[in-house]
C-alpha cells in the first residue's frame, strides 16, 4: 500500500461544443509516498487546452503557468494516461478537498473522450488536518486553504512554490508526516470504487421543510414544560420559517407558555435534529407603545 497526493491547477474557458465554460486541468502534480510516509517519487505535467489557445491573466498569476509553457504540455488524456500508470496499484489517492473531486469528473465529462482517472481508494486531507488542527484546539468553522493549514501547524512555506501542481503536493506531503494521525487517517481512508462514493460526493445537504415528511421522529415534535417537566399541548399549527418549524405551546400543568423550535438537516448518513424551548417575547402593548409615542416634546 502507498498513498498518492495528488493536485490540479484548472483554467476557465469556454467549450464551443457543449457552449459552456469549463474548468480545464492545466498542470497535474502528485506526490508518492511509502507507508512511513516518505516521498518515493514525484509526477508533474503540464497539460495543452484542447479548447483554447491562450489562459486567464488570473492563472499565470497564481500558477507561473504561461500560455508557451501550456502550449508546449501534453493532450490530457496522455497526461492522465501516463498518471495512471505512474499512480501503480494498492493505493491511496489523497487531495487537498474534495473539490478536485469535482473538477476531475467536469474534466471527464467534457475533455476526456471516455478517460479517467484511476482512483481506487481516496482520502480528503483537508478534512484530515481540519480534524487534527481541532484536537490542537483551533476553531475551524470553514474549510481551510493548505497555506493557512501549513501556518498554524508550523510549517514554513517559503521554499515551496505555492499554486504548482507539484509544490502543493510536496507541501501536503509535509503536513501528513507532520501530523500523521494513525486511527483517524484510516478512518477517512473510502472506497471509490463503490457508487456510494459518488452518492455522498454529489448529495447536498438539505433542511426538512415539510412537517409531515416521512424522515420526521414524531417524537421529537412532543416538548415537555421546563418547570414541571409534563408534556405540553400545542395551541398553534407548526410554521416553517428560515429552516425552522416553529409552534407556541402551553404547559397544562402550570399554565407557562412556550415557543418551541426544532430543525431537521438532511445530510448523506444523517439526520441532525436540533430543538429549541423558548419563552415567549413580551409583546409591545398598546399601552406601552402609546406611551413611547407620548413622550412630551419641547417646542
Ligand atoms: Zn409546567
Amino acid at each position: 500500500m502507498h498513498y498518492v497526493i495528488l493536485d490540479m491547477e484548472w483554467d476557465s474557458a469556454y467549450h464551443k461544443l457543449y457552449k459552456r465554460f469549463v474548468n480545464q486541468i492545466l498542470q497535474i502534480g502528485a506526490v508518492k509516498l511509502d507507508e512511513n510516509l516518505n516521498i518515493v517519487d514525484i509526477f508533474d505535467v503540464t497539460v495543452k487546452s484542447s479548447i483554447s489557445k491562450r489562459v486567464s491573466r488570473r492563472f499565470v498569476e497564481l500558477t507561473g503557468i504561461t500560455k508557451e509553457m501550456m502550449l508546449d504540455g501534453i493532450s490530457l488524456g496522455d497526461a492522465v494516461d501516463k498518471y495512471n500508470t505512474w499512480l501503480g496499484y494498492d493505493t491511496v489517492t489523497i487531495t487537498w478537498s474534495n473539490s478536485d473531486l469535482y473538477t476531475i469528473a467536469e474534466n471527464e465529462k467534457y475533455l476526456m473522450s471516455g478517460k479517467k482517472f484511476r482512483i481506487d481508494k481516496y482520502l480528503d486531507l483537508q478534512k484530515f488536518i481540519q480534524g487534527e488542527l481541532r484536537l490542537l484546539g483551533h476553531e475551524i468553522k470553514s474549510q481551510i486553504s493548505l497555506s493557512h493549514a501549513a501556518e498554524l501547524l508550523g510549517i514554513t512555506t517559503e521554499s515551496y512554490d505555492l499554486h504548482t501542481a507539484k509544490d502543493d503536493s510536496l507541501l501536503c506531503a509535509a503536513l501528513l508526516k507532520k501530523h500523521y494521525n494513525e486511527a483517524a487517517f484510516e478512518n477517512l481512508i473510502k472506497d471509490a470504487s463503490s457508487p456510494e462514493f459518488y452518492n455522498e460526493l454529489y448529495f447536498k445537504p438539505y433542511y426538512i421543510s415539510r412537517i409531515s415528511d416521512n424522515l420526521i421522529d414524531k417524537k421529537t415534535l412532543d416538548f415537555y414544560c421546563e418547570k414541571c417537566e409534563s408534556k405540553m399541548k400545542r395551541l398553534t399549527k407548526w410554521r416553517y420559517h428560515n429552516n425552522w418549524f416553529n409552534a407556541n405551546f402551553v404547559c397544562t400543568d402550570c399554565g407557562k407558555k412556550y415557543v418551541c423550535r426544532v430543525s431537521y438537516k438532511k445530510t448523506y448518513d444523517n439526520l441532525i435534529v436540533k430543538r429549541r424551548i423558548l419563552e415567549p417575547k413580551v409583546k409591545q402593548t398598546k399601552e406601552n407603545h402609546d406611551a413611547v409615542q407620548s413622550v412630551p416634546t419641547t417646542v
